[in-house]
């Protein structure tokens, strides 16, 4: 079970998970995304600045304002290239947003520098900051506050330019009132944005753990339905299938072997002596015995004969496709294996062996019942020869 609760509470004010780890998590799980959308703005971001620059040459000339306007232009499109190339060998730059702060910061300082060079153009100037600060909330991944710390940079530094020109105050103050405009869209239109991914995350992340709860509670179902059945199928202590289970299992091989024409035969194997067992070494040793004896049954046999458990120390063997004299043959190696390998119990060896009775399963055998208890009088027959043998009926 996932019992580890994950706080998905928003800020509405900073757009950002309160938890810093669902954050952290967040912006590792949107990295990607954003780093490429960074990039995308770096490269068009970099390259306005660059072609802008042509247009200051017809006005400008080629003098020494041009120059260092341009220079500073390459000098902007260089560090913006840097970032950008930075980001793409390690988008993790853009998750805490310093980085792209700070490039954006000095990118403005090419605004205040155009305010002075480009004298025919001031009022161009203060649009296209307006601008650019919309795009800078909209089209720059960054975490809001920092974009309008940003945002923020840049107007202040444009009033500042503009009080440095020796503009009134009133000037001033009503170009910070133009430039509060394009800052509000773009901060609340950029923290909605923020707000709406995270959603979108902590939704998806919901789903995928209540998915992986919904997995682990199946998975934990099939385990207890596979228990379920092996306690309603086997004996407990030898793992053999129960009566019921080779009962049902005999019919299925009964009727598969009429239909393909196939004989099929059947064993009641009884240990011998099996009370002295007990009676000299404890009912324990006794209960290992039998496990080992399973055991034993189940690895020499085939994969498609049914080992069951019929009573005590007695187990019916239902061999499928096997003629009686193919089945003694079969008998006969495991009675002699069962007989030449002692059983190790609490260190001591206790040799075991066991009497079978086996008949061939016929057309006219009514039932289960009967074919056991023919094989069950052959059983006896070897008990009173000398037991450790195999007898037909
Ligand atoms: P025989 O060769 O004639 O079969 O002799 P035997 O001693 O094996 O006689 P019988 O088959 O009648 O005795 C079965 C004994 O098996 C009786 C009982 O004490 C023991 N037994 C039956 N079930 C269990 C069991 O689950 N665990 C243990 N330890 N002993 C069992
Ligand atoms: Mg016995
Ligand atoms: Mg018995």
């Amino acid at each position: 079970m996932h019992t580890v609760t994950t706080n998905y509470r928003l800020s509405n004010w900073r757009g950002e998970f309160v938890d810093a780890a669902t954050e952290q998590a967040f912006r590792k799980h949107s990295e990607a995304d954003a780093s490429r959308s960074l990039r995308r703005a770096l490269l068009v971001w970099a390259a306005l600045v660059v072609l802008f620059g042509l247009l200051d040459y017809p006005v400008l000339g080629h003098g020494y304002d041009f120059q260092v306007l341009f220079g500073w232009r390459l000098a902007t499109a260089a560090v913006l290239l840097l970032l950008y190339w930075q980001v793409r060998r390690k988008p993790s730059l853009v998750s805490d947003g310093y980085a792209v702060t700070a490039v954006e910061i000095f990118g403005s300082v090419l605004f205040f520098m155009l305010y002075f060079l480009r004298h025919d153009m001031v009022s161009w100037v203060i649009a296209v900051v307006a601008i650019s600060l919309l795009a800078l909330f909209m089209f720059i991944p960054n975490r809001v506050y920092l974009s309008l710390l940003a945002s923020a940079f840049l107007s202040i530094g444009l009033m500042a330019c503009v009080a440095a020109r020796g503009m009134g105050a009133e000037k001033v103050i009503g170009l910070g009132f133009i430039l509060v405009l394009p800052i509000a869209v773009g901060f609340f239109t950029a923290l909605r944005w923020q707000l709406a991914q995270r959603q979108q995350y902590a939704l998806l992340m919901q789903v995928i753990s209540s998915n992986r709860d919904l997995q682990d509670e199946i998975k934990r179902r099939e385990a207890l339905e596979a228990e379920l059945k092996r306690q309603a199928t086997t004996d407990p202590l030898t793992g053999l299938f129960n009566r019921r289970q080779y009962e049902m299992l005999f019919q299925r091989e009964r009727q598969r072997c009429n239909r393909l024409g196939q004989e099929m035969t059947l064993c009641v194997m009884d240990l011998d002596h099996f009370k002295r067992i007990n009676d000299q070494h404890g009912h324990d040793a006794g209960d290992a015995v039998l496990r080992h004896v399973a055991q034993h049954l189940c690895c020499s046999l085939r994969h498609s004969d049914v080992v069951g458990r019929f009573g005590g120390e007695e187990f019916v063997l239902i061999l499928p496709d096997t003629g009686l004299e193919q089945a003694v043959a079969v008998l006969n190696r495991l009675r002699e294996e069962l007989a030449e390998t002692p059983v190790p119990v609490r260190g001591q060896l206790l040799p075991v062996s066991a009497t079978f009775g086996v008949t061939a399963v016929r057309q006219d055998d009514s039932d289960l019942e009967s074919i056991v208890r023919r094989a069950d009088r052959a059983l006896y027959e070897g008990k009173g020869a000398g037991r450790n043998r195999v007898m037909t009926a």
